[in-house]
């Protein structure tokens, strides 16, 4: 492993997810010595559906990656199947790409290290010492996999570690919200051999059942990943995660039976929380570690990218002069709650007996639906010849697919 302590670190990045990645890359750009570390080994999957709407897309089109992007095979996206019982509404949406977050996430640190930035996967970060306003370094402490912890300092530290920000577990002056009726997500992988069975390639499905929905999309590979947000009572009373999203598919109407698979589920805390403040000395907090809503309307990687996109001109301000109004102007943009439109969605999708009208309703109004579809993904110069090559041959994995082999948290 890289004797971390023989350098002179300008940046820290805790968290090689979209937020860190990309701020690491950023930063890298601009001349910064950065170091990114993530607990887990790369590549790795983790709960998310996978689709990245328009507004991701124009992060990484602004950030000159789109083209890079557009080469590893994700699949265009550009219908919304809508199940809640009756029959489905289907909608089209202005266009997005469904890529594994393993995929995803790996190619993101490889651009980043083309920039110059130093990648360590398996080292837990911990930031360690208290503040001390006064010191021109933070330090962190490190624990690579099988390795004895070791410290390091950084001009700045980026904490960009998810919605359990662990790295922040000694921090006393965080305090986390957690909205007391927050649902938990899960996430599996299934290999449908069918092409023709829903989600077909292109189209995202959610399923709204009664106390959770589950969205379903095809990857590169032709997989299936189903990703639900679920109400932990009701993922308690159905004995696991399988049977959860079973019953969920079942009340929604959704074809998709997963009778007989041998899924392997990946599991999350609690999804609502806001952390405040966002920002300490010579730290900032980014991506899903300060907020998070719901996976619904599928915005989390766009806000992830944007928020990653606005710190980089900071850390870069800060490492050429740090002052506090800088970790208190970060903190100030992060108070506003972001989600909104996706706030009010799935505070609507918790009244199901409101849900299966509201459906029937919109199928009878295309305008109105199509309005909804632009809200949740808005129109976009993209398009489909940019960003999705011919596909090429399938992988030759198992038929039925237990890809993932690591829990991430509550299960
Ligand atoms: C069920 C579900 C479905 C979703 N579907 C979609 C979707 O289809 N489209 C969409 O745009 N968004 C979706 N999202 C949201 C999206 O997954 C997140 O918003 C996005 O991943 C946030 O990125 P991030 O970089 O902030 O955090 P993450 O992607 O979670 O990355 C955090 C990283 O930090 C690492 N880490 C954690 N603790 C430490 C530590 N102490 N030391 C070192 N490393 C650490 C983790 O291993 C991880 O790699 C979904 C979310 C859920 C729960």
């Amino acid at each position: 492993m890289t004797d971390l302590s023989e350098y002179d670190w300008d940046l820290l990045v805790i968290g090689a997810g979209l937020a860190g990645g990309l701020t690491a890359l950023l930063a890298a750009r601009e001349g910064a010595r950065v170091v990114l570390v993530d607990k887990k080994g790369f590549p790795r999957d983790k709960v998310c559906g996978g689709c990245l709407n328009s507004a991701a897309l124009q992060v990484f089109s602004r950030v000159g990656l789109l083209d890079s992007l557009a080469t590893l095979g994700g699949a265009w996206i550009d219908r919304y199947e809508l199940f809640a019982g009756g029959r489905p509404l289907s909608i089209p949406l202005s266009g997005g790409l469904s890529l594994s977050r393993s995929r995803l996430d790996a190619w993101l640190v490889e651009q980043g290290q083309r920039a110059g930035v130093t990648f360590l996967d398996q080292v837990q970060a911990t930031v360690v010492e208290s503040e001390n306003v006064e010191s021109p370094r933070r330090e962190v402490e490190l624990v690579p996999l099988g390795h004895a912890p070791r410290r390091v300092t950084a001009r700045i530290v980026v904490v960009a570690d998810g919605l359990g920000h662990s790295s922040l577990s000694r921090q006393t002056k965080f305090e986390d919200q957690v909205h007391r009726q927050s649902l938990v997500g899960l996430a599996a992988r299934a290999r449908i051999t069918s092409v023709e069975a829903s989600p077909e390639r292109g189209t995202i499905a959610m399923a709204v059942g009664q106390g959770g929905y589950v969205g379903l999309a095809r990857d590169e590979t032709g997989d299936v990943h189903l990703a639900a947000a679920v109400d932990p009572r009701v993922l308690r009373q159905s004995g696991g995660p399988g049977e959860c999203v079973r019953t969920l598919l079942r009340q929604a109407k959704h074809p998709l039976s997963l009778e007989g698979m041998q899924l392997v589920w990946l599991g999350t805390g609690p999804l609502t929380h806001h952390l405040q403040p966002a920002a300490g000395h010579r730290l900032f907090v980014v991506g899903d570690a300060v907020q998070y809503v719901e996976p619904f309307t599928g915005e989390g990687m766009a806000w992830a990218l944007r928020s990653a996109e606005q710190l980089a001109p900071q850390v870069v301000s800060g490492l050429d002069r740090w002052t506090p109004e800088l970790a208190h102007g970060w903190s100030r943009l992060q108070q506003t709650r972001r989600g909104g439109w996706c706030r009010w969605l799935t505070g609507a999708l918790r009244r199901r007996w409101l849900v299966q009208p509201v459906v029937a309703g919109l199928r009878e109004c295309s305008p109105l639906a199509r309005w909804m579809a632009a809200r949740i993904d808005p129109p976009s110069g993209f398009s489909r010849n940019r960003l999705e090559p011919v596909p090429g041959p399938q992988s030759d994995q198992p038929e039925v697919a237990t890809q993932i082999s690591v829990s991430e948290g509550a299960l």
